[in-house]
Parts: structure tokens; sequence; C-alpha cells
């Protein structure tokens, strides 16, 4: 099994509940969504090299050709993880369940806590890995992002990934609709009402204008009347010029 991978690095986790923990990164091809904040070229066959960080944080790179199997991504990701002490190894992408072969296959390889960045929609992956995965960061899709709502994905998908150490994730921007955040809010209090929810201003990308501040408190206000834990929290690599 071969699988082209467009990076591997170690840096801080940016976003989300473990913001700030220092993590390595393997970056996958593919996703079966086309966010329009998307800042990741991640078309499958785009990257004949997968780049990979000389040494942990030193963000100096080399090439080595894809596609990799298991036991070359491992050398990689081992190398790093002996380095310096890391939280996780973070699987992302694009869409890093599409590579669930993969990562069940590097399981036995590494010995440190799998980390899973995904976008809450490819149940039967999820289901295939469970057991491999132990950190999930979820983001929660609203249907202003892409072209169609994917509700009863995440439906399902909250209710395997609810076994493991589960966060969710929302960006939300100028454009998202008082209509569809309220929806949001109102399928996390149906299925997950305990599980941390990140509220994430979007990074201005592609056209995406950023929320208002107000906006981002009041929609803090009226998922914190109905769901345990809610946070804002921004991209902080962004601002420290990490990667
Ligand atoms: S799910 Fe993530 S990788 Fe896929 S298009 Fe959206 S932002 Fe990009």
């Amino acid at each position: 099994m071969q699988r082209s991978i467009i990076e591997i690095f170690s840096s801080v986790q940016g976003e989300g509940k473990y913001v700030g923990c220092r993590q390595v990164f393997v970056r996958f091809e593919g996703c079966n969504l086309a966010c329009r904040y998307c800042d990741t070229e991640n078309a499958p066959g785009a990257h004949p090299h997968c780049r990979i960080e000389r040494q942990a944080g030193s963000q100096s790179f080399y090439e080595r050709e894809n596609p990799l199997t298991p036991m070359q991504a491992a050398e990689e990701i081992n190398r790093l993880l002996a380095e310096t002490p890391h939280q996780a190894v973070s699987f992302t992408g694009g869409e890093p369940l599409l590579q669930a072969e993969f990562i069940h296959a590097l399981r036995p390889l590494l010995a440190v806590p799998f980390f899973l960045e995904t976008n809450g929609t490819c149940v039967p992956q999820l289901e295939e890995i469970i057991e491999d995965v132990d950190i999930i960061s979820m983001d929660i899709k609203l249907p202003s992002v892409l072209s169609r709502p994917v509700w009863e994905e995440h439906r399902r998908f909250l209710a395997v990934a609810r076994r493991k150490d589960l966060y969710l994730k929302m960006v939300l921007s100028a454009e998202t609709t008082r209509e569809e955040f309220e929806a949001a809010i109102r399928l996390i209090g149906a299925c997950a009402p305990d599980t941390l929810l990140v509220l994430q201003p979007v990074t201005p990308f592609g056209g995406c204008v950023a929320i208002a501040p107000e906006r981002m408190l009041a929609a803090q206000s009226f998922a914190a009347k109905r769901l345990r834990d809610v946070r804002v929290i921004p991209q902080t690599h962004r601002m420290m010029d990490q990667l």
C-alpha cells in the first residue's frame, strides 16, 4: 500500500482544544468536500514529492518521491518524534479519513497518540479505524461553506466519534447565516451537548470575509445556552508564522 503525502513536519497545533501542543503533522492529499475557505492545495496527484522537515521545528525541508509506504512514512515521523517530545501525531489534509487504510497500517509503527483532523462526513471510514484514533477534531461544516448541507453525515459521524476524545470546531465568517448556525447548534445539542465546541473566526482567504466581533460573541452566547462548553479560538499558528 502506498499513498501520496503532501508534507510531514513538527509544529504547534494552532486550533481547538489542544492549541499550543507540539505535534507531528501528516498532511494527506484528497478531500471529499470543497469548502470556500479551503487553503490547502490537496488535489490527488498534485504532489509528486512529499515535503519532509529535516529537523523538528527547523522549517527546512527536503523532498521524497511520492507515494510513500506506511513504513517509509513511519520512519520520517519517528525521526521527528525522537528529536523532541510531542503530544500527538496529527493526520490532516485534505480529508485524512480518505486514507483510513494507511492510518490503520501506521498504528503499530508509531508509539504516540493519533489525532485526527476531519471534516466529519466519512462515516464508514471512521468506523473502520475508530480504535486506532485517540483524539478527534471534527469540523461542523455549514451549508454556506459548501454547495450542500451535510447534517445527516454529521449526525452519524458524531454517534461514532463520541467514543473518543472528541471536540467540535465550527468556522464562522461574515457569510454565516443565523439560520444555519442555529441549525448546527440544535444538531449538536441533540447528539452531543456535552462535547466541547470551538467557534473559530475564519482567517480571511479566497474571498471569505471575517465575521464581526460582536456577531461572534452573540453566536457564543446562543450556543452556550444550549451546550456545556463553547469557546472562541482563532487559528493561532497564523498569528505567529508557524506552519
Ligand atoms: S474539508 Fe478541509 S481540506 Fe476539505 S475542502 Fe474543506 S477545508 Fe479543504
